[in-house]
């Protein structure tokens, strides 16, 4: 670890202004001072938008990350054997695939220490899937988490106030000061989080299309590159999957609804797309967990825990240890359910292609399923159930999409442009595959 340098606020904001690269330990003297209260929140923002206009260098990014990251407790996970491998997304509509993901990972003998977030803006948080299962308690301590983690092979919470409080502070201010979207702050933000878990390895799946905060090729790239380079050079191993986002992921959109269709993935169903991305995952982290040798000889492995009970084991004795009513993971028709369901048709014949992810997204929003603000309640059971998906032809007056809402206003009030969230052909259009590129 580096050790802090003298700081001069004023100073180390021009530098940057004129596009001057920092030290590692002026960075960490930054972050230690604006922890510590001796940084004003102007002052901060003053640097953020510096280097959202003139950039980071990759070891300006690394060392930001790492000042970040030791600017709060860091887990080491002692009594955890087992190596040890996150997943991270960079957040999707319909994308429920943590909560499938990590207990088959777990079950084919490499350990899972999942610390998610909650949603906000179009795309769901993992946390607020988990807690549509009754009882199910996601703000564990730190011995607590090692215990299950150690016990069961994974363990799913949300960040406690100890680990990297410098992100949390700086997004908040990141995010009033519309200094969000740049990639090396998106970088030191996700990876100082991630590296606070006490892993070996992290696999990333860097999200691209409509429905993403990438939406192309070329920035889901360049997300991915600084992500993997300055995961490696903080010393684990990291590799990441671009896939697509132009369409949701499954078949549902709202947390208990996707709690469902992760479930039915762990009961060896569920739709295709769903399934491929979650093999496809973890095929990645076993590799990356030194678990298999190749992808290839993954994949066996990962279907056997699926085909023989052992991944929704895994899970279900996760949801028992986080205190979660295991009746709903046996019986999913116990989880909550919306009084109102209202199927949308379409006004015409034809194969669909294509689904626009993000006007999905934002309706959940409106149903109660998502929140704009932190601070904001939402509905379990509230969501989006899709009927039909890109490739597949319906007649007029056919079902698309089934809105889950807490009342018959709230699911008419969505109707009309749910509908236009789906894009009608004369022919069948060939679904983007799953995967579109893989960095490390
Ligand atoms: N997610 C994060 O955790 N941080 C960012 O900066 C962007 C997305």
């Amino acid at each position: 670890m580096v050790a802090a340098a003298p700081l001069n606020p004023v100073e180390f904001v021009r530098h940057k202004r004129e596009g001057g690269e920092h030290a590692p330990n002026e960075l960490k003297a930054f972050i230690d001072a604006f922890v510590a209260g001796n940084v004003a929140d102007y002052q901060a923002s003053a640097w953020l938008m510096a280097a959202f206009l003139n950039g980071l260098s990759s070891k300006e990014t690394l060392a930001l990350t790492e000042a970040m990251l030791h600017s709060g407790d860091v887990l080491t996970l002692p009594s955890v054997k087992a190596p040890r491998v996150d997943k991270h997304s960079t957040g999707g509509v319909g994308d429920k695939i943590s909560l499938c993901l990590a207990p088959l990972v777990a079950a084919c003998g490499v350990a899972v220490p999942m610390i998610s977030g909650r949603g906000l803006g179009h795309t769901g948080g993992t946390l607020d899937k988990l807690e549509a299962i009754p009882g199910f308690r996601v703000d564990l301590d730190a011995k607590r988490f090692e215990r299950i983690v150690r016990d069961v092979g994974t363990c799913m919470i949300g960040q406690t106030s100890k680990l990297a409080p410098a992100d949390r502070r700086l997004y908040a201010l990141r995010d009033v000061t519309a200094t969000v979207e740049c990639i090396p702050l998106i970088v030191a933000s996700i990876l100082s989080k991630k590296l606070a878990e006490g892993i070996d390895g992290l696999v990333l799946d860097v999200k691209c299309g409509g429905g993403a905060f990438m939406k192309d090729l070329k920035s889901a790239r360049a997300l991915a590159k600084a992500l993997v380079s300055v995961g490696q050079g903080a010393g684990k191993r990291v590799s990441a999957l671009i896939t697509d986002m132009s369409a949701p992921i499954g078949r549902t959109i709202g947390n208990a609804l996707e709690t469902r269709e992760a479930i039915e993935i762990l009961r060896n169903a569920g739709p295709r797309d769903t399934r491929a991305l979650t093999l496809e995952l973890g095929a990645e982290m076993l590799v990356v967990g030194k678990r298999c040798k190749s992808r290839r000889a993954a994949w066996p492995l990962l279907e056997r825990a699926l085909a023989d009970g052992r991944a929704f084991e895994v899970f279900r004795r996760m949801v028992k240890a986080q205190g979660g009513d295991v009746r709903t993971i046996d019986d999913p028709s116990r989880l909550p359910q919306s009084k109102i369901q209202l199927v949308v048709t379409a006004s015409k014949s034809g194969y669909v292609t294509a689904i626009d992810a993000l006007a999905l997204g934002k309706l959940a929003i409106e149903l109660g399923a998502g929140r704009t603000r932190a601070d904001q309640k939402i509905d379990p059971a509230a969501g989006f159930e899709l009927r039909a998906t890109v490739g597949e032809r319906v007649a007029r007056g056919g079902q698309l999409v089934t809105v889950h809402a807490a009342s018959p206003a709230l699911a008419k009030s969505v109707e009309a442009r749910a509908a236009r969230a789906f894009s009608l052909g004369p022919r069948a259009a060939r679904k983007k595959p799953s995967i579109l590129a893989r960095v490390g």
